[in-house]
C-alpha cells in the first residue's frame, strides 16, 4: 500500500475494504481510526489542539468558535484509547477496568439530554457545546450502538486494533483485513511453525 493511501486509511479508506459502520456508529468508528499504532505519530488526526479541531469540525462535533486546548487533546486520545480497548473486547469479552473507567470519569463532564423534535423522534444531544459536546456525543453514539446491537459487531483487530465493522453472520472476523493483519499473523504462525519443526 503507498503512503498516501496508508494516510487515508481509516477515513476515505476503510482498512480491508470493508463496509463502514452503520448509521452514527461510522462516526464512532473513524473515531477510534483517527489513529493507528503502526503509523508515525504525527499523523494521528486528533494529535495536536490544531489538527483535532479541523477533525472535530469536520464532522461537526464542535462549532466554528470553540477552542480545544492541550488538555482536551489529551482527553480526546484517552477516550479514543479506551473505546478502542472496548471495541477490542468485543472479540474477547470482558474490556480493561483502566478503559471503562476513562470513559466513566470523562462522561462525568460530557452530558447528554433528551431532544425531542416536532415529530416526536428523540434523539440524545450534548448539553454543553465545545470539546465537552463532542465528548458527550461520541459516548452516546456508543450508548445507542449498544442500544441497537451494532456495538458488538464493531471489533477492534486483534493485531492493529483498527475499528472495524463485522458484517459476517456469527460475528467471527477477528482481523481488520485478511489480506493484510490476517496474512501477517498466519504468516507468523507458519514461520514459528517451521523454525519448531526444523529444531
Ligand atoms: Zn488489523
Amino acid at each position: 500500500m503507498e503512503v498516501r493511501d496508508k494516510r487515508r486509511l481509516g477515513e476515505q479508506i476503510e482498512p480491508g475494504g470493508r463496509p463502514k459502520a452503520p448509521g452514527r456508529l461510522e462516526l464512532l468508528q473513524r473515531f477510534v481510526n483517527s489513529y493507528n499504532h503502526d503509523f508515525p505519530r504525527e499523523w494521528d488526526r486528533i494529535g495536536t489542539p490544531d489538527r483535532a479541531k479541523a477533525w472535530l469540525r469536520q464532522k461537526r462535533l464542535v462549532a466554528p468558535g470553540d477552542r480545544v486546548s492541550d488538555a482536551d487533546v489529551a482527553r480526546l486520545r484517552e477516550l479514543r484509547e479506551a473505546i478502542r480497548a472496548l471495541a477490542i473486547a468485543n472479540q474477547r469479552g470482558q474490556p480493561e477496568a483502566a478503559a471503562t473507567d476513562v470513559i466513566r470519569t470523562l462522561s462525568a463532564t460530557a452530558q447528554l439530554g433528551v431532544a425531542i423534535d416536532d415529530t416526536g423522534r428523540t434523539a440524545l444531544e450534548p448539553t454543553r457545546g465545545g470539546v465537552d459536546g463532542a465528548v458527550a456525543t461520541l459516548v452516546g453514539i456508543l450508548h445507542e450502538a449498544q442500544l441497537t446491537g451494532h456495538w458488538l459487531r464493531l471489533k477492534g483487530c486483534r493485531r492493529c486494533g483498527y475499528a472495524f465493522f463485522d458484517r459476517s453472520k456469527n460475528r467471527s472476523a477477528a482481523w481488520c483485513a485478511m489480506s493484510i493483519c490476517g496474512n501477517r499473523t498466519k504468516n507468523r504462525a507458519y514461520y514459528r511453525r517451521r523454525r519448531t519443526s526444523e529444531r
